[in-house]
């Protein structure tokens, strides 16, 4: 089954896409410009996004609502259990729902939220629980639209030290082993471009502080480096941020109102974004979910394995409209298939 595909250019950019821009200019292709999105789901994702989602309702009912300390981490319990739905860990991994339960009320136990020295930075116009941003920070305007490209993200806290009364990002992390980990985040993109944003609109965050949940057949680690982010390195990373940013959009004008329909557009779009092809390829020891578009000279053959992502930073970005136009392709393509073969 073959789709038509057309090129769109993301409205809200994140520190991803520009390192996967980066890292390899046809993967980034595929995945935002041409919303493409593999069908497999991985375990560590579902595992981050359920135990996140607890520990987003966990601090909400507590330090929002008021709801004692045990009510609270029930709640967290049940709204990690809804998000983690009905999907089966594969066979040999430690990251099954009830595993998942444990390290998340180990967690708990761990980083009580009564004693914590950083809690919730919560004011009138401000809820530091799973905070979101979109700001205009890059000053480059979208090849479409011509509005600003936001710059968004979303990350799991930010929070406020008791004691130095200073602003500091939060982010929890689930892996299943803490070899190495205190040098793993030490550059980070990713933080550095908060840091970037908060800055932007007044808010200023003197690093990062992660919190490393371990979980290990038969128990559960902790980790909580700290890492102080320089204003020198968040102004580095806009600078670069910036770069990748125009050299995006560079290439999308160079592709902008071709469609998978003509292959001589789809073998342009491999030239206006190589394949990198070598490192790039493996990432966290997984291979790229792209491959088969990458080993075959006609990649829309490959179309039909994946999903249409309609993933942004700051929640769904496709518009009904797109969504539609999108549908009518795919039904007039495959009308044309039953047709004429
Ligand atoms: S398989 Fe390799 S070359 Fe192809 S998109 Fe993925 S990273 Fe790029």
């Amino acid at each position: 089954m073959k789709h038509v595909r057309t090129p769109k250019f993301p409205d809200v950019v994140d520190n991803t896409m520009l390192t996967t821009f980066a890292s390899c200019p046809y993967k980034f292709f595929n995945n935002y410009v041409l919303r493409l999105e593999p069908p497999d789901t991985s375990e560590h994702l579902i595992a981050g996004a359920a135990f996140a989602k607890g520990v987003e309702i966990a601090r909400t009912e507590y330090y929002i609502n008021g709801k004692k300390e045990i009510t609270a981490i029930e709640d967290g319990v049940v709204a990690l259990i809804k998000e983690w739905g009905y999907y089966e860990t594969p066979k040999k991994s430690v990251k099954t729902l009830p595993n998942i339960i444990y390290a998340f009320l180990e967690y708990f136990r761990h980083f009580k939220m009564s004693v914590d020295s950083v809690v919730p930075y919560i004011t009138d116009n401000v809820n530091g629980i799973e905070y979101t941003f979109g700001v205009d920070l890059l000053n480059i305007k979208h090849p479409d639209t011509k509005d600003p490209i936001i710059y968004g993200g979303r990350f799991d806290m930010l929070g406020i030290n008791k004691t130095s009364k200073k602003l500091v990002l939060v982010d929890e992390k689930t892996t299943t082993s803490l070899y190495k980990f205190t040098d793993k985040y030490l550059y980070s993109t990713q933080f550095m471009g908060y840091k970037a944003a908060l800055q932007s609109i007044g808010l200023e965050v003197t690093g990062i502080q992660i919190r490393a949940t371990a979980i290990q057949v038969g128990k559960i680690d902790f980790a909580s480096p700290f890492y102080k982010i320089s204003d020198e390195l968040a102004s580095i990373w806009k600078e670069q941020a910036k770069i990748k940013l125009k050299a995006m959009v560079k290439a999308y004008k160079k592709i902008k109102g071709t469609d998978s329909r003509d292959l001589e557009d789809v073998v342009k779009w491999a030239k206006v974004y190589p394949k990198n092809l070598g490192v790039s390829c493996m990432n966290y020891n997984q291979l790229c979910p792209y491959v088969k578009l990458c080993n075959r000279f006609n990649p829309t053959e490959g179309y039909g394995f994946y999903n249409v992502n309609t993933w942004s930073p700051l929640g769904s970005e496709e518009s009904i409209e797109d969504r539609l136009n999108e549908l009518q392709n795919m039904v007039e393509q495959d009308l044309e298939v039953l047709i004429h073969g």
